[in-house]
């Protein structure tokens, strides 16, 4: 089965979370293991204000560092995998839940004392542990009224599947922060890439409205043009960077360029809004928050998906624990823990990423200078860029 263009849409997997498929999927689906579909990537990341770059090669680090995946190929698998478990599994598809019903605390005599599904067709089911894993909006979050930090970022992205003008060595993922939000190119094959354009809520309209050559010409024009240029700051700093040259003259890497862009999927283009949010805790008595329904991040870094696989691996050892003691899976003690740990990973991240954005939302001198020779220091320092590397596929 191929899937249409319409349908392609791709995710950045780190290495940590190939690992986990490995675990998860090798025993019964291992033909699906996204090392067989994905190369590593090398990544490139650049300032339109300034051209400053960072290179994370792959052959400079010690682990590889991520995989873009298609998204079907990880649903494929997973439903594989459930398919091998139908005497304990039942999955109900195309169901919506439209209320759930919450075990009091201290049991009273007409109280459920598991919570309580309802769908829309009428069914019902009770559980002893309700995992929340519906998405931004979660209605499990909602309804338990967990408070929420949430605010919109004001950009929107736009997603499509990118023709190369000419086939490549495509391994390495190219980013650039212009003013208005990152771009990003991520290899698919000799040929294609996946585009992740994130950008103001308007023009990300007017992208979605281009022909298909002026959209090209946007995404190239994107990659290349110098229009954000300041003779300050390339003055600035081209001369921090002879001055790093001089200490260090074995550092840093030579530069690459992206390659251009020739056409795109017919239809591939979709836009999605983008924003923050995390909620303050991440469980209840026998409910569970996981993935974006407990922390949703901007795509720039790739993290969200990961951070989602991440909840299940921890989720996953801990009710394993609890289900080998004879313990009550819904029972709060462990689901503190797993509150616990997940939290002093997701928060971190989530506060890297969001300043991130934020540091390269603005074209002011002062920012733009200060960020240039931080990335043009930190891409001549291998060790700090092996840490950052090694924090970031965590
Ligand atoms: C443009 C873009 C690019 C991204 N790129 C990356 C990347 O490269 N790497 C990465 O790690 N992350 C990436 N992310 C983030 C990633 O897509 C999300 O973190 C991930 O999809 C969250 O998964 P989830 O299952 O928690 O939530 P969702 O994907 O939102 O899924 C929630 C599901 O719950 C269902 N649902 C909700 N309410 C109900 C209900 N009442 N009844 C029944 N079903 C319900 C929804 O239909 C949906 O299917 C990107 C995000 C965007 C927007």
């Amino acid at each position: 089965w191929i899937p249409t263009w319409q349908e392609r849409r791709f995710c950045c997997l780190k290495l940590a979370t190939r690992n986990r498929w490995t675990r998860f999927l090798t025993p019964t689906a291992p033909e699906s293991a996204p090392s067989v579909q994905a190369p590593p990537l090398s990544s490139a990341v650049w300032d339109a204000c300034s051209d400053a770059l960072i290179t994370f090669d792959k052959e400079d680090l010690l682990d590889e560092m991520a995989y873009i995946v298609e998204n079907d190929i990880v649903v494929t698998a997973i439903t594989k995998q459930l398919d091998t478990l139908s005497d304990n599994v039942q999955v109900k598809y195309k169901s919506k839940v439209v209320k759930y019903t919450w075990p009091m605390l201290h049991h009273a005599a007409d109280s459920i004392p598991w919570v309580q599904v309802t769908l829309a067709n009428g069914e019902t089911h009770q559980t002893k542990l309700l995992i929340g894993a519906d998405g931004p909006n979660s209605m499990v979050r909602q309804g338990l009224g967990i408070p929420t930090v949430k605010w919109n970022y004001d950009q929107s992205a736009v997603v499509a599947v990118l023709h190369l003008s000419e086939p490549t060595e495509n391994n390495v993922a190219w980013q650039r922060f212009l003013p208005t939000g990152p771009i990003a190119m991520l290899p698919l094959s000799d040929t294609q890439s996946s585009l992740v354009w994130s950008t103001s809520p308007r023009l990300a309209e007017e992208l979605l409205e281009l022909d298909e050559e002026s959209f090209v010409d946007a995404i190239n024009s994107a990659f290349w043009s110098n229009e954000s240029h300041s003779d300050l700051i390339e003055t600035a700093g081209s001369l921090f960077r002879g001055a790093l040259s001089a200490i260090m003259p074995s550092a840093g890497s030579p530069r690459q360029l992206p390659p251009s862009v020739a056409g795109i999927g017919p239809k591939s283009r979709v836009m999605f809004p983008l924003g923050m949010g995390h909620a303050s805790e991440y469980i209840r008595h026998r409910v569970a928050l996981i993935g974006d329904a407990a922390h949703r991040v901007h795509p720039l870094a790739g993290q969200g998906a990961n951070l989602g696989f991440g909840d299940v691996a921890c989720l996953t050892q801990i009710l394993s624990q609890a289900a080998f003691n004879g313990k009550d899976l819904g029972a709060i003690q462990h689901l503190l823990e797993y509150e616990t740990e997940r939290q002093r990973h997701n928060l971190p991240m989530m506060a890297a990423v969001d300043l991130m954005k934020r540091l390269y939302s603005t074209d002011a001198a002062p920012v733009v200078l200060l960020r240039t020779f931080g990335l043009q220091a930190t891409n001549m320092l291998p060790a700090l860029k092996e840490q950052i590397m090694a924090y970031a596929s965590k």
